[in-house]
């Protein structure tokens, strides 16, 4: 029991010694991350309520929080449905409807018409015109003004079953134990405090807890207090150490040294049937030049779709073959492991280079067989999604892991893909593809551990996609556009999306628009492609896509990423605006890969929202992918830019990456000056705000 030593020592003082905290209380903290009171002062509200103010109903609207005050008029129960109480309230401004979808007797027979009630909740707009969902609400006897309350009220987030209440009772405790002489370190060097004119860490976090009656409501409601900037900077800069502590702990690790050669790369180069771009050849060597050094190469490299990230793989995996090496290949679908096994296949046979393949769908046999000649280095090259890194899987030598399509990794991942991958104590190098296009900001605070290339240039002769916005209402039309294609001698995709994370629905809603498509055009080949599917069979049916055996193929969202067919130059979106403009992207990027010029047609349901037009319309202004994330990023926020897997690894308490983008460069800068000056803090801060995530750093 460390705690013993020095009680007020608020790191180490754990929570059941607060009042009120038993061994059931204790443990769902603990499952928050909440061990100690210094973890619980920094379990900050994620929001404000505002309760210190009554508002006249006709000053509010849709989405406000507030607290009203009114006469009950008219209630009634309204038959079927879900609504059981409809009560209208009205003040000398205006008139709003309460909702409640359930109520008990007793509060049926207290809201009669006549009573004053004051309510607080969240303001919407309803059937009868703005509505209150289950307020809650207090009865007012004519003759009492009940006092409003006098501070902001916090909101806490994830709370794990423990209520508001009981948080705001656990802060209080914590609080005063802060003032009453309880030890928590300000980490923050005072020359950085200055700097930003950043109050101290105990007033920042009793203001940001219980803002006084005084504070700026708007202010904070926003987020622009400074006690609130100042925990975004600390929170942030705890994120860039603990990366960049990440990378330091791997690049001192040993990787196989990869020295140039260049006798199979000649090979490969003057065979192929075009010219690397300028962006391609530069990235290359940036690799070359890491594959060099006797330390593991950790790159990530950034290529819209269609920039050619493939043979970039290519040359790097060529530089491992040359030395004898073995190199892996990770890719995030089975139909794109069997795409790139193909393209290398092509590529690599010539050169008497030895690329296998493992699938989920092997046989037994098959798979022993190809797992023995891993293990004897005879299998040169292989291909695989990540149950490659799976138990059983041996290598002779490996040196090098190329993933491809990163988004769909994280940290986490990659620490297990070094860890799976070593060999005589050398890590291998890893090279991270992905069309994800990361703003710079934001790839500087969420990829820090990584190195970063970016191929900023497309193969000559693409012409771009033009992408329509369509209702749904106007279906027909499109299909005299899929008709017109094919006749023309070209191919269409029809991507079948729905709302629901249900692979089995999407499925069923692909295989009835191909039959659908099917009783329509009786003069086109149709094909069908999704999830569900036997590897074979995804096989066989994309196979003769590309062949041009097929004219039109109907396809769930299975073929987001990477699929290569360039004589495919329409493409159509159902339910468009359920996708993130990322997706939307990546899907687009399957046409426009020829010469000849393609489109996009995105479907939307009727009517649309503001919002929904607002995202599609940027789809329609531009194929940059670095534009669309960067306007995806503002109107949604990075979750969605990243994907949702990657979220994990940026699960911020009180910063957000979009909203506090401006303080990025100068908590670049602080890191720097605190790694070089303070190394001594370095850990205290990612330990304070990080907490379990710490684990997967070694910190
Ligand atoms: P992505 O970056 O999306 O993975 P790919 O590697 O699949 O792109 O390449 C897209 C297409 O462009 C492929 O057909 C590929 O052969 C072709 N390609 C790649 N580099 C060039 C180049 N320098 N010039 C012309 N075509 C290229
Ligand atoms: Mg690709």
């Amino acid at each position: 029991m460390e705690s013993h030593k020095n009680p007020l020592d608020l790191s180490l003082l754990p929570c059941i010694q607060l009042r009120g905290v038993g061994k059931n209380t204790a443990d769902r903290l603990a499952h928050l991350g909440i061990h100690c009171v210094q973890d619980l002062l920094f379990h900050l509200p994620s929001r404000y309520q505002d309760r210190t103010r009554v508002f006249p109903i006709t000053t509010v609207s849709a989405g406000d929080h507030v607290v009203i005050e009114g006469l009950v008029e008219n209630v009634s129960m309204p038959k079927g449905g879900r609504t059981r109480l409809l009560c209208e309230v009205r003040d000398p401004s205006g008139r709003i409807h309460l909702r409640f979808f359930y109520i008990n007797a007793l509060q049926v027979k207290t809201l009669q018409p006549g009573v004053r009630v004051r309510c607080f909740g969240e303001v919407r707009r309803g059937t009868h015109g703005l509505e209150m969902i289950h307020p809650e609400y207090r009865l007012l006897t004519t003759d009492t003004l009940l006092p409003v309350d006098e501070t902001l009220t916090p909101i806490y987030p994830a709370t794990d079953g423990l209520s508001q209440l009981t948080f705001r009772k656990l802060t209080d405790q914590a609080l005063a134990l802060l003032e009453n002489g309880g030890v928590l370190q300000d980490i923050m060097p005072t020359s950085l405090l200055q700097k930003h004119a950043f109050p101290a860490l105990k007033d920042a976090l009793s203001f940001v807890h219980r803002p006084p009656p005084d504070a700026p409501v708007d202010q904070l409601m926003e987020r622009e207090h400074v006690s609130q900037k100042r925990l975004v900077f600390e929170e942030l800069l705890a994120h860039r150490l603990s990366l960049l502590h990440l990378k330091n702990t791997f690049q001192i690790q040993k990787a196989l040294s990869i020295p140039q050669k260049d006798s199979l790369t000649q090979q490969f180069i003057t065979a192929l049937p075009f010219a690397l771009t300028a962006a391609q050849v530069r990235v290359t060597e940036e690799i070359y030049a890491d594959l060099q050094q006797p330390h593991p190469m950790l790159r990530l490299v950034q290529g819209d779709v269609g920039s050619g990230k493939t043979v970039v793989a290519a040359l790097a995996i060529l530089q491992a073959i040359e030395n004898n090496y073995q190199c892996a290949i990770l890719a995030p679908t089975e139909l794109l492991t069997e795409q790139h096994y193909r393209t290398f296949q092509k590529w690599f046979s010539p050169l008497n280079i030895n690329v296998v393949m493992l699938s989920g769908s092997m046989k037994s046999s098959a798979r022993q067989n190809t797992l023995a000649t891993l293990a004897n280095g005879e299998a040169q090259v292989v291909l695989g999604t990540h149950a490659l890194f799976q138990k059983g899987v041996e290598f002779h030598k490996l040196a090098l892991i190329v993933v491809d399509e990163q988004h769909r990794f994280g940290v986490q991942q990659r620490a297990m893909l070094r860890e799976k991958g070593s060999y005589e104590n050398c890590y291998p190098h890893q090279l991270i593809m992905t069309a994800t296009p990361i703003p710079r900001t934001l790839a500087m605070s969420v990829y820090a551990d990584l190195d970063y290339s970016v191929i900023d240039e497309l193969p000559p002769g693409r012409t771009p996609v033009t992408t329509t916005v369509i209702t749904n209402l106007r279906r027909e039309e499109i299909l005299n556009r899929i008709h017109d294609a094919c006749a023309a001698g070209r191919q269409a995709y029809w991507v079948c999306t729905l709302i629901e994370e249900s692979e089995v629905l999407q499925c069923q809603a692909a295989e009835n628009t191909a039959q659908e498509m099917k009783a329509i055009f009786t003069e086109l080949k149709i094909g069908l492609i999704h999830g569900r599917m036997k590897s074979a069979e995804k096989d066989e049916v994309m196979t003769a896509f590309k062949k041009g055996d097929l004219h039109l193929l109907v396809a769930t969202t299975v073929i987001e990423v990477g699929v290569d067919v360039p004589n495919a130059s329409l493409m159509v979106i159902e339910n468009a605006e359920r996708l993130g403009l990322a997706q939307l992207h990546q899907l687009r990027g399957r046409v426009g890969r020829g010469a000849v010029a393609s489109h996009c047609v995105l479907l939307y349901q009727f009517p649309l929202s503001n919002l929904a037009k607002a995202r599609l319309a940027v789809m329609r202004e531009t194929t940059d992918g670095f534009k669309i994330a960067q306007r995806d990023l503002e109107i949604r926020g990075p979750g969605e830019v990243l994907g949702t897997r990657q979220t994990g690894d940026v699960s911020l308490r009180i910063a957000d990456l979009v909203r506090d983008s401006d303080l990025l460069p100068a908590v670049t800068q602080a890191a720097t000056i605190l790694i070089n000056q303070h190394s001594d803090i370095v850990s205290p801060l990612i330990k304070r705000w990080l907490r379990d995530a710490v684990k997967y750093g070694h910190v």
